[in-house]
């Protein structure tokens, strides 16, 4: 039941009001606190109003907000050169949100093919790239596929960590293979380790581009500042988004300049490169980038995947699996989604993607202390769920 009947409803949502947040602690307007690890779906990379963005917002606010996207402005330029320097690819283009940076990334791909009549885009099941309508052509939900018919034509579905899957549909209009890393929406579906590797050598063999959607995985949710520098492998095109702006909508699409093949007019947006959101997409990355941040985001991942292992000990669930800081716990009973609205009403936020997982994706600078009191809070939800079983 949606108590604000102006504010239409996407989404169920409980009837709280969130007012204000600080770390890991998300506060609604009745003063209750809620430990939070969901960080607005990944996005909260420094966890809620961090110094740094809020200093970040103020000084470039008081300077510049938007000088058009047909000028180049300052943090721009300095977002565009770390974002290369961190990747290595070569060059970048500005978005506002996820599905809007996949739509870039398949418009490249599509343009890069024209000449020799390639567009299809070899994409996996159970993937999450967005909501625009190429986006969600894109993705291989299974609820999605009746919805908003017709979808845009041009994509090829296959199992997820199947390459030979991938090789027996590949065609002279084949143009691009698009993954995530890691599936996140799918329930974090991590794939085996040669999963990239071989897909890059696939894809080199037979000329075709590699597109990996990093908008979950990328800037240190998986403890490396890319998800693919963990596989040893160059992609062509990485889409970014969430985490980049700490809170604020921003999306890039970072590619090698081999492919960058746009011409004036085939891109773009009023609000892509604001001065704004890249001057804060900066000052999450010289956190990310500081000396042993990356290597705290590994450590508080194994450690929050021990504390997963013995709760799922203790309880009899399922396996725990993940990288860095974005992990899920396998709920065999399917009752990940009951034991979410238990977890909210006990000042808990996990994220149930899937009836069969439960996942937690908590801001890269979550304390030790903060996972055992996560750790406490879910149990005593478990606990009380085994009493009703
Ligand atoms: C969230 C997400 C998107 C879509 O991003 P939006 O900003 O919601 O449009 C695309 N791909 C992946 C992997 C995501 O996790």
């Amino acid at each position: 039941m949606n108590p604000y009947p102006c504010v239409m409803s996407v989404t169920p949502r409980p009837p709280v009001t969130m007012v204000k947040g600080q770390g890991s602690w998300l506060y609604d307007a009745d003063g209750r606190a809620y430990l939070d690890f969901i960080q607005g779906w990944a996005v909260n990379t420094l966890g809620h109003a961090p110094a740094v963005v809020a200093e970040a917002l103020k000084a470039q606010a008081t300077r510049l907000l938007n000088a058009g996207p047909a000028f180049f402005n300052g943090p721009m330029i300095e977002l565009a050169d770390r974002l290369c320097r961190l990747s290595g690819l070569d060059q970048v283009c500005f978005a506002n949100s996820g599905a809007e940076t996949n739509e870039a990334a398949i418009k490249l791909a599509r343009k890069y093919g024209q000449h020799r009549g390639a567009f299809q885009i070899i994409t996996t099941h159970n993937s999450f790239h967005g909501r625009t309508l190429a986006a969600m052509s894109a993705s291989g939900k299974p609820q999605w596929e009746p919805l908003f018919e017709p979808k845009v034509p041009g994509f090829v579905k296959v199992p997820f960590d199947d390459v030979e899957a991938i090789e027996r549909e590949i065609n002279e209009r084949t143009v691009a293979v698009m993954v995530e890393p890691i599936q996140g929406e799918g329930g974090v579906i991590v794939p085996g380790a040669d999963y990239l590797r071989r897909l890059r050598e696939l894809t080199e063999r037979y000329g075709l581009l590699l597109i990996l959607d990093e908008i979950q995985t990328g800037v240190g949710r998986t403890g490396t500042m890319f998800a693919f520098q963990q596989f040893g492998i160059r992609p062509d095109i990485v889409t970014l988004a969430k985490g980049l702006g700490g809170g604020v909508p921003i999306g890039a699409m970072l590619a090698r300049k081999e492919v960058c093949c746009f011409e004036a007019g085939d891109q773009g947006g009023t609000f892509a490169g604001n001065a704004l959101n890249s001057a804060v997409a900066c000052a999450v990355l010289d956190e990310v980038s500081q000396p042993g941040f990356l290597n705290r985001v590994r450590e508080t991942g194994h450690y929050l995947q021990s504390r997963l292992e013995r709760l799922a000990q203790e309880h009899r669930l399922g396996g725990v699996r993940g990288r860095g800081l974005l992990c899920a716990i396998e709920t065999p009973a399917g009752n990940s989604i009951e034991i979410q609205a238990e977890a909210f009403a006990a000042g808990l936020l996990l994220n149930a993607p899937r009836p069969h997982c439960l996942r937690l994706m908590p801001a890269l600078n979550v304390t030790v202390d903060e996972i055992d009191e996560m750790a406490l809070r879910l149990g005593r939800v478990l606990e009380a769920q085994r009493a009703l079983a």
